[in-house]
């Protein structure tokens, strides 16, 4: 009913100009000062009465949260110092309207002697809890590797005169405020900006519920412009809106104060680079993925509806009165899924899963009713409860005639190519039409064995439970070859059958996957039709990067396809190498290997990264040193005579020294490191926002463990080191050079050393 009114007050709001003002709560993140000042200036100037917005601006109180508030209703909108990445990373659900701050505004604010983040270790420092564990803060201090019991914590009093009085060695603090009581009482300071190092955060948040968001697109759109335009005015006006603050909201901070804050303030806007109010969403998700790599936020935390889209914001409401009226009506809406088909979806522990079980969540938040799991343990159980009317829906289904008499489909959200999977020395199948006599395997009730069987009468399909069933069967020499979806074939043949099977063709035919619908209920698919037309192509493509595209999380084994797809790169190209002659195929098959290969990131008898990969890792690095002065170390390592190893006892145990040094370096490294093989016995380490000398001491550490390491054949196996860091004025060519150059100089100097290259 909620929504119903609130749709309701979208369509009157925008049809009638003369409307009253409507009323709305904005919760500053602290008191009436400069920090504020673009809102101020928005409702005094009046921008916000010309928007139709009557803002009431509250000022904070000290114990207060502010996304709490918001979130609990207190106020419509909220602005906050507070990190709201951590936030999202809670799964709170909020929206980030506009962001004002570019940089970190919290610094740390220490004793003049105390220059880096590790000069903090051992002293008196002033700081909240909050900031401690979330904040850019949290992040500049988990790269410098230094944890709270490092220094000794002091509870923040919110005032620079512990500083002053020299009771403490730093205090976190917002850059617009302390520094100008401090510089007032004449005493030295430092400060500590994570901006220096790299660090990227976005500050200064307007943001509100996601429910808010949704259903009051149109007044945050309307709240926005109006703010961005208080922004500009107060930039330009510095004084006259410093003068308005002091005479009508507030003298705690004296006319200086406030105009010290405004030259500060200005200097993380940054109105001449950015656009005021706007949200570079590659920023907040660089900052995202840093604070992942820091492991300050869950590896599963996700930006997911964390954007406002204002491009939708003038568009129609998406239901109708009378749809959202339907949707109401209904209780719950039921969902049956296929319990076993990876990267699609899964049932695991009693959840939903996979590629479509993220669509799901996304569909959730666009009704206000629930869509509850119905477990099942096959898909033909789902199918069957889905014919019973035991549930509502199938979550991705591909439409048949035969299936047409029980159930409506919503347009295809996912495709994906049918492949056939055989034994690795059976010939390449071109065309279906040249296999029709073999007995080709199915997974029991796929939409294909009903297409198929309409398209080839003869064809020779069996049906088995599972796709490993019959991937086994194959293997075992009494199928010729089994058929299933490229993404699916892909995920199983890496887990299981890498040497024995292989993709042996692709078909025109795809697998073309949308959402099956009880065909008693035509309202519903309407709704479902809508919903998935609405979710964006960026959404669409975060849901396939997670499941099918490449990451580099380290130990944890998610069983992403990439892995599958770096096993069939190899197949791909004996494929292509046994085909030379098919010509007509080759091109069809390089595309693919292309795409492939691109994939491919993992040496194989390793399994650590590849060459190709570090290049990628590399040039991401130098592209982020360019653009944010992130630097970052590099390690060469030479296996010290390895030709000895294989002369003396053999291939296969220099192999599995290779595969023994691999393991030592990935369990000695740290997470925000990399390591990969760069070339026969050599191996690289990338060390993100790492100086060299601390790679240096990355370095030694290895090359200790390697030398202490007993191998099986008994040999002592030493390694040579050679460390760099990125600097000006040179590529990555240059880079990899030099650490090259002092790789040379170890092995000169008498090998098992560490040299770094020092310019
Ligand atoms: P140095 O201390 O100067 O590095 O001596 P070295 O013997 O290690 O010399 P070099 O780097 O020239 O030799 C590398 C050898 O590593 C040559 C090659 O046979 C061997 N190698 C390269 N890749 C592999 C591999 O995948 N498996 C095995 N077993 N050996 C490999
Ligand atoms: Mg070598
Ligand atoms: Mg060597």
């Amino acid at each position: 009913m909620k929504i119903a009114v609130f749709v309701f007050l979208i369509l009157f709001g925008s049809i009638t100009s003369s409307a009253p003002l409507e009323k709305v709560t904005l919760q500053l993140g602290w008191k009436y000062q400069f920090e504020f000042a673009g809102f101020i200036a928005a409702k005094e100037k009046g921008f916000y009465k010309e928007a139709g917005l009557d803002v009431d601006l509250k000022e904070r109180r000290a114990d207060m949260d502010v996304v709490d508030a918001v979130l609990n209703g207190h106020a419509d909108y909220g602005v906050t110092d507070a990190d709201l990445s951590f936030v999202k990373a809670q799964n709170k659900p909020i929206v980030l309207l506009a962001n004002y701050f570019k940089r970190s505004a919290l610094v740390f604010i220490s004793k003049q002697t105390l220059l880096t983040p590790h000069d903090l270790a051992g002293k008196k420092v002033m700081i909240t809890e909050e900031q401690l564990h979330s904040s850019s803060l949290a992040l500049l201090l988990k790269t410098f590797n230094m944890k709270a019991d490092d220094f000794q914590v002091i509870p923040h009093s919110f005032s620079a005169n512990n500083f002053i009085r020299g009771d403490i060695d730093a205090m976190s603090a917002f850059i617009s405020n302390e520094p100008y009581q401090i510089t007032q009482s004449k005493t030295p300071y430092n400060i500590i900006d994570p901006s220096a190092y790299g660090i990227h955060t976005y500050n200064g948040n307007l943001f509100t519920t996601y429910s808010t968001a949704e259903h009051q697109k149109q007044r945050a759109q309307k709240l926005i412009a109006a703010s961005n335009r208080g922004w500009a005015y107060a930039l330009d006006h510095t004084e006259e809106i410093a003068e308005l603050i002091y005479k009508k909201y507030s003298q705690e901070k004296p006319m200086d104060g406030l105009l010290y804050e405004a030259g500060a303030i200005k200097k993380l806007i940054l109105p001449d680079i950015a656009e005021i109010g706007s949200v570079n969403r590659e920023l907040v998700q660089h900052n995202f993925d840093a604070l992942k790599a820091a492991e300050l936020i869950a590896p599963s935390a996700d930006l997911n509806s964390f954007f406002f889209d204002a491009a939708t914001a003038s568009k129609e409401p998406l239901f109708s009165k009378q749809e959202l009226d339907y949707i109401q009506s209904l209780e719950k809406i039921s969902l049956c899924v296929h319990p076993q088909w990876m990267p699609y979806e899964k049932i695991e522990h009693g959840r939903h899963i996979g590629i479509s079980a993220d669509y799901f969540n996304l569909l959730r938040k666009m009704i206000p009713t629930p869509i509850r799991l119905v477990r099942t343990s096959s898909w033909t159980q789902s199918l069957e409860f889905a014919r019973q009317r035991k549930c509502d829906l199938l979550s991705l289904v591909a439409p048949t005639p035969e299936r047409k008499k029980y159930w409506n489909f919503t347009s295809p959200y996912l495709s994906s190519p049918l492949v056939i999977a055989t034994r690795t020395d059976e010939l390449f199948v071109a065309d279906i039409e040249n296999v029709l006599d073999k007995k080709l395997g199915i997974v029991k009730g796929y939409a294909f064995s009903e297409l198929l069987r309409n398209k080839y009468p003869s064809i020779g399909l069996i049906e088995f439970d599972t796709l490993d069933e019959g991937l086994d069967k194959v293997a075992q020499g009494e199928l010729f070859g089994f058929l299933d979806s490229l993404a699916t074939i892909g995920y199983a043949l890496q887990n299981h059958y890498i040497s024995e099977l292989k993709i042996a063709g692709k078909f025109d035919d795809k697998y073309e996957l949308g959402i099956g619908i009880r065909n008693d209920d035509p309202k519903l698919l309407t709704i479902f039709e809508k919903m998935i037309n609405a979710i964006p192509a960026v959404e669409r493509q975060a849901i396939i990067n997670k499941w099918i595209a490449v990451k580099y999380e380290k130990g944890t084994d998610h069983g992403l396809l990439w892995k599958a797809l770096a096993g069939m790169v190899v197949i791909g190209l004996l494929l292509l190498y046994r085909h030379l002659v098919q010509a007509k195929y080759l091109k069809e098959i390089a595309k693919q290997n292309e795409l492939l290969l691109k994939l491919s990131i993992t040496d194989k008898l390793t399994q650590v990264y590849n060459r190709a990969k570090l290049d990628d890792i590399l040039q991401e690095q130098f592209d982020l040193y360019r653009r944010y002065r992130r630097p970052f170390s590099i390690i060469m390592m030479d296996i010290d005579h390895f030709k000895s190893i294989n002369d003396n006892c053999g291939h296969l145990t220099g192999d599995a020294v290779l595969i023994g040094i691999a393991d030592i370096l990935k369990n000695h490294i740290r997470h925000t490191d990399i390591v990969g093989r760069w070339g026969g016995e050599e191996f690289m380490i990338i060390c993100l926002h790492n100086t060299v000398e601390r790679a240096a001491i990355l370095a030694e550490k290895l090359r200790a463990q390697i030398k202490a390491h007993h191998f099986k054949h008994e040999q002592q196996i030493t390694a040579s080191f050679g460390v760099a860091q990125i600097s000006d004025g040179i590529n990555i060519e240059q880079l990899v050079k030099q650490a090259d150059d002092a790789l040379y100089k170890a092995k000169n100097a008498g090998r098992n050393k560490v040299i770094t290259d020092k310019r």
